[in-house]
């Protein structure tokens, strides 16, 4: 066999990685770019000639790092973005190296069996049940399309209808139910399952963004035949959560009025709540309902890209996810064989960043995150209330805080956009805008293992500065 300079390459990867690790905690979080500046670097036509790897790799960092938005840093709460913990980096790093297609457990065994035992461990600390299905995904978009692809299965099964193989024309209708605060995700997944997004019945949410359950209760009430409902543990503006135990009593009286019914839970960041003691009651009840999609990327702090897939039905995952074909050596139920319960046909083995931080962690290293991330999400609430020169705008429940920054000519619109921009050109702290109820306002999302209190005391100073 041929051999290559690895240890060139890993040198030429490594020292730049070891660098740009270290000097988080000092760099710049984001910097606004042109695109062609970034061009100029990197374009070109496709080389004629080859080059060295390790030339590549090392031209790689010195000319793209200048535009890493720092992710992992602690001063950035921008969307929904977790940090790196160290056990994801290094596991991905063995991924990368072992370079496995974990699809099968006969094709990569090592890694298949973390990732069971990671799915395990995931059901435990989210105390769901534990013979629920898990499939380890690149997101939450992909953790609901999965869930959702079993919703269909299951409700249309109970019709006697096949959609795997029958498909959804001519097939009974599936009413759809969403709620009017619903997660972009939601529709794009509807979209790639046929199922539509301006068909679904939308119920009206309350101010902080939950679903209204007497509002479930007489839409239900008026449709009959398969029906899917997507509710929400952790709402992306609010943090809020649904009330679980209504929407399951609403949706046990629509099964038993004869409607087969699948709730799924969007919940990549929220779902979290439950692995945590002080959190755990705000999303209690939603053990009752069918599918929980969540994120590892997120709170979790697992490098990109991680999402979770969870369904109390393993039949349905498994009928929706599973493929068969002659060259393939599948496991008879004594290994899990992760094309089962996955879209993708050949992947990398993603669960094993999950494997690696839950083992550093342990249940109270994740109970311990979650607390921190929160109780500096109430700093940040507390604080910016106290300066007089914002307001918080939802009920801090978790670990996200709206802010409207209050201009004294009454634009607070517009000077919460400018402060937006003004902290992201500063570069000290990383803060996205939302629209909600027809405000801009600011988000800010704690989700990174290394925050600490001086970085949301550092944030505010630079914040303060911007709307002066
Ligand atoms: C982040 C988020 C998603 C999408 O998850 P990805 O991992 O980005 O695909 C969906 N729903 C909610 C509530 C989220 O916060």
């Amino acid at each position: 066999m041929r051999q290559s300079n690895w240890e060139e390459v890993m040198g030429a990867a490594m020292g730049p990685v070891a660098r740009y690790l270290r000097s988080l905690p000092d760099r710049s979080v984001y910097r606004p770019a042109d695109p062609g500046d970034i061009r100029v670097l990197v374009g070109g036509p496709l080389p004629e000639e080859g080059s060295r790897p390790e030339e590549v790799v090392a031209a790689l960092a010195r000319d793209l790092e200048p535009f890493v938005a720092a992710h992992a840093s602690g001063r950035y709460f921008g969307f929904v973005i977790g940090g790196l913990h160290p056990a994801a980096f290094g596991a991905e790093l063995l991924a990368s190296a072992w370079d496995q297609n974990a699809g099968l457990y006969a094709v990569a065994p090592g890694v298949a069996v973390a990732e069971e035992v990671a799915a395990g461990w995931v059901l435990e600390l989210l105390d769901l049940p534990l013979d629920a299905s898990v499939g380890f995904v690149t997101g939450g978009q992909m953790a609901t399309f999965t869930c959702l692809a079993a919703a269909r299965h299951h409700v249309l099964r109970e019709t006697g209808w096949d959609v795997e193989t029958a498909g959804l024309q001519g097939a009974p209708k599936v009413h759809v139910v969403v709620k009017s605060e619903r997660h972009s995700t939601i529709p794009r997944a509807l979209r790639f399952l046929g199922l539509g997004d301006a068909t679904a019945v939308e119920v009206p949410s309350d101010d902080q963004s939950r679903i209204d359950p007497e509002a479930l209760e007489r839409v239900l009430a008026d449709l009959q035949g398969p029906t899917i409902v997507c509710v929400e543990s952790g709402n992306v503006n609010t943090g809020s959560f649904d009330p679980f135990g209504a929407v399951a009593e609403a949706a046990d009286r629509h099964r038993e009025r004869g409607n087969p019914t699948w709730v799924h839970v969007d919940g990549p960041v929220g779902l979290w709540a439950r692995a945590s003691a002080g959190h755990s009651h705000l999303a209690d009840g939603l053990e009752r309902l069918d599918s929980w999609s969540t994120d590892a990327h997120k709170l979790l702090n697992v490098s990109y890209d991680s999402g979770i897939a969870i369904c109390r039905h393993p039949a349905a995952h498994r009928a929706a996810m599973s493929v068969h074909a002659s060259y393939l050596v599948q496991s008879d139920g004594a290994a899990r064989d992760q094309m089962d319960w996955n879209p993708e046909f050949s992947r990398r083995a993603r669960g094993l960043a999950v494997y690696a931080t839950l083992r550093s962690l342990g249940r109270s290293g994740v109970e311990e995150l979650l607390a921190r991330t929160c109780s500096l999400a109430t700093r940040f609430a507390d604080r910016l209330a106290a300066s007089g020169r914002a307001e918080v705008m939802n009920e801090v429940v978790f670990n996200q805080v709206l802010v409207r920054w209050l201009s004294p000519d009454g634009n607070h619109d517009a000077l919460t956009d400018r402060v937006i921009a003004c902290i992201q050109a500063d570069g000290t702290a990383f803060f996205s805008g939302t629209t909600w109820g027809g405000m801009r306002l600011m988000r800010i999302s704690v989700s990174d293992w290394a925050t600490d209190e001086e970085d949301v005391d550092r944030a505010i100073e630079a914040l303060l500065r911007c709307t002066g």
